[in-house]
């Protein structure tokens, strides 16, 4: 597992990209299918507006964290989350443009996204990708009005927040970074999608843990390789202090808008093939030995998609802030 000294880390900053894309009159939002457009309705101009409340007055003290540590996991899972666990509210989580807040905890929770297990991009990942990140947000919401029911100030971090969510996620034992640059674990390979809600709450915290990733990404390329952007470094860099692969956003974000969310780099990802998406990861196996180059992978998805991607209309948000190399 890598050793991330978390004493090094600098904030990092980030940039407000979800208003330009999901304007109700932006070329990305319109050309989505109406089932689609529901879903960012819901999750940005409703539940985002939620994201704190009114809190308690009268708080409940916590005599046992670990209950309640328990209580809010339970919570967590019966709310629809696949997996979660608890990170230390640590500046290195969070987005250097916004200030410091007196939370003490991220509850970090992640849902599986099926459509990363198949090789598959067009409307129907898309529409499950808009209700994963729908969920997501809402279970942040829900859980934050509890702890605002017990009278601790919280925060619910959408997607576009102000957390970091893939270090969040390592930081609660998630998974680890990988070299596609995100969360990666045994169980889920690299379907999980991640929301968080930072609480004032002083929880029992999870801490990373040694999913075995580091040790495969060192000698893996799978992922470099099929990236139709090249956008995925093979070596490590030092990400504002954080040993890391590097995913250069510019590169990847025109196949991000074209292929409406392109993330070949998850499909082809091999710790799909040991995880419960095994099955799915064999379809996978034999178009990569098919295919063989990144051209060729591509082109195969696209016919299978049945999509004509370059006639549609295609905007790419071009500023990026200094310093800023990757997103997730
Ligand atoms: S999403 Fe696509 S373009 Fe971006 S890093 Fe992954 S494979 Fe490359
Ligand atoms: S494809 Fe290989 S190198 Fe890329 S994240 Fe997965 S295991 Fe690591």
């Amino acid at each position: 597992m890598v050793q991330v000294d978390l004493a090094k880390i600098e904030r990092i900053p980030g940039r407000a990209r979800e208003d330009e894309i999901e304007a109700a009159d932006s070329p990305f939002y319109t050309r989505q299918p109406l089932t689609v457009r529901r879903y960012l309705y819901l999750s940005k101009d409703l539940l985002r507006k939620q994201r704190e409340v009114p809190v308690n007055p009268d708080r409940t003290e916590i005599d046992d964290p670990t209950e309640i540590t328990n209580t809010i996991k339970e919570m967590a899972l019966k709310l629809g989350a696949d997996v979660v666990g608890i990170a230390d509210y640590h500046p290195a989580a969070t987005f250097s443009q916004f200030p410091l807040r007196d939370f003490k905890r991220i509850v970090v929770f992640g849902k599986e996204f099926i459509y990363d297990s198949k090789l598959e991009i067009g409307h129907h990942a898309t529409l499950e990708l808009a209700q994963v990140k729908f969920e997501l947000d809402n279970i942040a919401v829900q859980l934050n009005y509890h702890f605002a029911s017990w009278g601790y100030a919280g925060s619910a971090m959408m997607n576009g927040g102000e957390v970091l969510l893939p270090v969040a996620g390592y930081l609660a034992g998630l998974g680890e970074l990988g070299k596609l640059g995100s969360i990666i674990s045994k169980e889920h390979g690299s379907t999980l999608r991640l929301g968080a809600v930072a609480t004032e709450m002083p929880l029992k915290i999870d801490g990373p843990k040694d999913h075995g990733v580091d040790q495969v990404c060192q000698s893996c390329q799978i992922c470099t390789r099929f990236c139709p952007g090249e956008a995925i470094s093979p070596e490590k860099y030092d990400f504002h202090g954080i040993p890391r692969w590097r995913i250069n956003t510019p590169k990847c974000e025109p196949y991000l808008f074209k292929l409406f969310g392109c993330k070949i780099c998850m499909m082809v990802c091999p710790f799909g093939s040991r995880s419960k998406f095994k099955e799915e990861y064999k379809n996978t196996a034999a178009a990569i030995r098919e295919a063989k180059t990144r051209e060729a992978l591509l082109d195969k998805i696209v016919e299978q998609s049945g999509i004509d991607f370059d006639k549609l209309n295609v905007p790419v948000v071009e500023h990026y802030p200094d310093g800023w190399d990757s997103e997730e």
